[in-house]
């Protein structure tokens, strides 16, 4: 079965009121979804976020002329040629790749990687907590007050865009919010140094309720995350960046981590996601998966998660979260899986089990523009 034909969807939208994390504001959305169908007739999505118009530019002018006419099981090569140009368009790639494979066969993605331990996988309600409203840590607490109403029973917060003592303000009112009820990870997204990690020590001690503190220093300085790790009282998380699964290693070996948070869309490619987590259950340490941008990618780590073997013996909790973004987005819409009380039912049937809603490509299509 040879690749025929490749279709390509790039999706805008423009935020009417932005958000952001310590990295700054978003001022808009995007996707980039392909479908590729084989001569057999057989169709496969994927999915990836970049500048659009440079994944626009090199689909159309090398990665689809590179690809017609190639045998749909020569998969990891494609995939490995793709990676050395554009390792987010080979995510893409891979996905698309993956269900036609399933659905040629007659599988689900998750029988093909060997089966599910579980029907459902929890989520957790991800924030981008920074808005341009006055008051900001106000608007944040009703946007929690929300998901939590709707069943949500983890959540993620941003810090490190404020000052440390704004942003611990904010921490205690979400505190007092949940009551210790409600699950509660925060993320610097790499924006403090040790001393500043410091300062939020005799806050985290205080709530039993923190799942981790996810990258509160660059990632490099693996050193220093083990000396935090042996100093604070909640687990570490990160590593949303990393792209090689490689990488991953020395943040392993070293036991820097006590959570990796690997992303489909930034490694190169589903099959390097798989490896990133089988790293992960051989060193110890769990995964909990980085799915920001992304309906169909964060599809592909739910079924990840689904087939992934439990982390410890200690019961119903012992497989990893997957990130939710629970923030104004209408590509979430891009497929039906939805989360009930926290947890996402996975899609049977063949292939994906789900599919795109080709009424929204339509819809959000990019128009071209060069949109700054
Ligand atoms: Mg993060």
């Amino acid at each position: 079965m040879l690749i025929h034909h490749i279709e390509t969807f790039p999706l805008f939208y423009r935020l009417p009121k932005p958000y952001g994390d310590a990295n700054g504001m978003k001022m808009y959305r995007t996707s980039y979804l392909i479908r590729i169908t084989t001569d057999a007739g057989v169709e496969g999505w994927g999915e990836c976020a970049d500048w659009l118009p440079t994944l626009h530019k090199g689909f159309r002018e090398r990665i689809i002329p590179y690809l017609i006419g190639k045998p749909i099981v020569d998969r990891s090569q494609l995939v490995l040629t793709l990676n050395k140009w554009h390792s987010r368009a080979a995510a893409a790639v891979s996905m698309a790749l993956t269900e036609i494979l399933t659905k040629s066969s007659g599988l689900s993605v998750c029988d093909l990687w060997g089966g599910k331990y579980r029907e459902k996988v929890p989520v957790y309600a991800s924030f981008q907590s920074y808005s341009e409203e006055p008051d900001w840590q106000k608007c944040s607490l009703g946007a929690i007050e929300k998901v939590v109403a709707e069943g949500f029973n983890k959540i993620k917060v941003k810090i490190g865009g404020k000052s440390i003592a704004e942003d611990q303000q904010h921490v205690l009112s979400v505190q007092a919010l949940l009551q210790g009820s409600i699950d509660l990870a925060l993320d610097a997204n790499q924006s403090y140094d040790i001393a500043a990690v410091i300062e939020w020590q005799s806050l985290l001690r205080k709530w039993p309720n923190f799942l981790w503190m996810e990258e509160p220093l660059q990632m490099k300085r693996i050193a220093e995350y083990v000396m935090l790790r042996n100093r604070l009282s909640v687990p570490l998380a990160g590593g949303e960046n990393i792209e090689m699964a490689a990488d991953f290693i020395p943040l392993l070996s070293e036991h820097a981590l006590d959570f990796i948070t690997p992303d489909p869309m930034h490694v190169t490619g589903i099959d390097v996601y798989r490896e990133t987590l089988r790293f992960a259950r051989n060193f110890g340490i769990r995964a909990t998966p980085h799915v920001y941008d992304g309906a169909l990618t964060r599809l592909y780590a739910l079924f990840a998660q689904a087939c992934l073997e439990p982390w410890s013996k200690m019961g119903a909790d012992s497989i990893e979260p997957v990130e939710w973004d629970v923030m104004e987005n209408p590509f979430t819409q891009l497929i039906s899986v939805q989360p009930s009380n926290g947890e996402i039912a996975i899609p049977r049937g063949i292939g994906t089990g789900t599919e795109i809603n080709l009424e929204l490509l339509e819809f959000y299509q990019w128009d071209g523009s060069s949109y700054v």
